[in-house]
């Protein structure tokens, strides 16, 4: 059983990891981001959680855990799963940890490490495919074609969260919520790999866990 959590910063590159990830595990891809964003768009409306979304602030810990809890139990989460942008909060890594425990799982944590400048340059510029999920970037990673996904030719698009003034208060609830769940699995037996997200490309930081995962018969 795999249970991988994907930790970072937004603009850590943890969407990317996971699809590339995703690859060499064999197992789902579960990003409470698309999941949240998919939920709005089918039911519409301003709920709280999409008011949340837009400006930057977490949504509800009740929400969230309920929904990955749903989204475990399908049969293809049965081998394992990457998480990507959960848990997010103290209280949603108690619930994880709690869920895990009373299937006899321990979480990998894999932290991906980025310069802050890093981070704001790949979130300003950041464009995404809406059909397939893929990530471009204008001038870290272009498309082609302007304007277009590679992979399908649908017309890219900006996310509504990646405004500059939502960009600062995603980061400023990444400090306030997210960077002490780091501190508590720090201080907790499970495995973390620290990676530096930074430097190398994608493909390569994707590879270096890869690897280190398979040497690791606990996963
Ligand atoms: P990023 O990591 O780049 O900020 P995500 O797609 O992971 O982007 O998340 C987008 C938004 O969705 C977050 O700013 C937040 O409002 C909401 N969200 C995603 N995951 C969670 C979570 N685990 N708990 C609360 N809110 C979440």
């Amino acid at each position: 059983m795999k249970a991988i959590v994907l930790f970072g910063s937004p603009g850590s590159g943890k969407g990317t990891q996971a699809k590339l990830l995703t690859g060499c595990l064999g197992v789902p891809h579960i990003s409470t981001g698309d999941m949240l964003r998919g939920e709005m768009s089918r039911s519409g409306g301003m709920t709280n959680a999409a008011a949340a979304m837009q400006s930057g602030l977490l949504v509800a810990d009740d929400l969230v855990n309920g929904m990955v809890e749903d989204r475990l139990a399908k049969p293809d989460a049965v081998n394992g799963f990457i998480l990507d942008g959960y848990p997010r909060t103290l209280p949603q890594a108690m619930h994880l940890r709690g869920w895990l425990e009373g299937r006899g799982i321990s979480e990998v944590v894999i932290h991906l490490a980025v310069d802050y400048n890093i981070v704001i340059a790949r979130l300003s510029g950041r464009r995404q495919c809406p059909k397939c999920g893929t990530l471009y970037n204008l001038v870290l990673k272009p498309p082609q074609r302007d304007g277009v996904c590679d992979l399908d030719g649908e017309t890219l698009a900006v996310r509504e969260d990646d405004s500059e003034r939502v960009i600062s208060e995603r980061l400023a609830a990444y400090d306030r919520q997210t960077r002490p769940v780091l501190d508590y699995y720090r201080t907790t037996p499970v495995r973390m790999l620290e990676i530096d997200g930074s430097q190398e490309s994608p493909e390569r930081v994707s590879e270096m866990i890869c690897r280190a995962l398979k040497t690791d018969d606990r996963t």
